[in-house]
């Protein structure tokens, strides 16, 4: 293991499903390293617009509810220090990890071409016995990896990118958060407020009183034995090394 403590990329995206999803998993880690200098893309593939269970609300509340939500991650987004936010208005609760999407997601990453690029875990079906994973964060985490690799650095691959200037680009690392073998930890001890402030912006899914107390059991539970009090933990997929070079 490197001594990822000290180690703050130029540039990163993170790729999630919902607003909020960026907030629970990664906010320590993306606050951490914006204010250390790298310059953060926040990508949110749905808009929430599934997210209200209001007996009085039907199908013609979700462009209002999508609406709301984005200004809900944009406000996080702020908060966390995100430099540039993309919508790509999926449909919440219905999302599959198809070319179409992937394509998509390569494109941005052409574009962007963020050093690091942070997602979900595609393998995860069940957390504990309580949480079967939302489909969609499979799909997105799925869609995610495949656009990392091979879509974003291998040339000949959606070659209508290539005709319209989106040049190949390599992504060095993958972090893959929501896995039962993480293999780094990121001490957020000194932005887990941070984290949590920008959960907070997230008022029309949770409860604002309670998110301190959650998030810093968890956090807590992922620093166990590490040597600092908070953590985000991860895989990370090394895909370029700056050793071989
Ligand atoms: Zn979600």
């Amino acid at each position: 293991m490197t001594n990822e403590k000290e180690y703050i990329p130029k540039s990163a995206m993170s790729i999630h499903a919902h607003p909020d999803d960026q907030e629970f998993s990664i906010g320590g880690t993306l606050a951490k390293w914006a204010k250390a200098g790298c310059e953060i893309i926040s990508v949110t593939i749905t808009s929430g617009d599934s997210g209200s269970n209001d007996s009085t609300k039907d199908g013609k509340y979700k462009p209002e509810l999508a609406k709301l939500r984005e200004v809900e991650q944009q406000n996080a987004n702020d908060v966390l220090g995100v430099k540039h936010t993309v919508f790509m208005r999926y449909l919440d609760g219905e999302l599959q990890p198809t070319l179409a999407l992937r394509k998509e997601l390569t494109k941005l990453i052409r574009q962007y071409k963020p050093e690091v690029v942070l997602a979900g875990n595609p393998e995860a079906w069940f957390y504990g016995n309580e949480y079967v994973n939302h489909p969609d964060h499979r799909a997105a985490a799925q869609a995610a990896t495949e656009a990392v690799f091979p879509s974003a650095g291998t040339r000949l691959i959606f070659t209508d990118l290539l005709d319209a200037g989106y040049e190949p680009h390599n992504v060095k690392k993958l972090y893959v958060h929501g896995t039962d073998k993480p293999d780094t930890w990121i001490d957020i001890t000194e932005t887990i407020d941070t984290k949590i402030e920008a959960l907070k912006k997230h008022a029309s899914q949770i409860p604002v009183d309670e998110v301190e107390k959650w998030m810093k059991d968890w956090a807590k539970e992922d620093a166990k034995d590490k040597g600092f009090e908070y953590a985000e933990s991860y895989r990370v997929m090394v895909l370029v090394n700056e050793e071989e070079k």
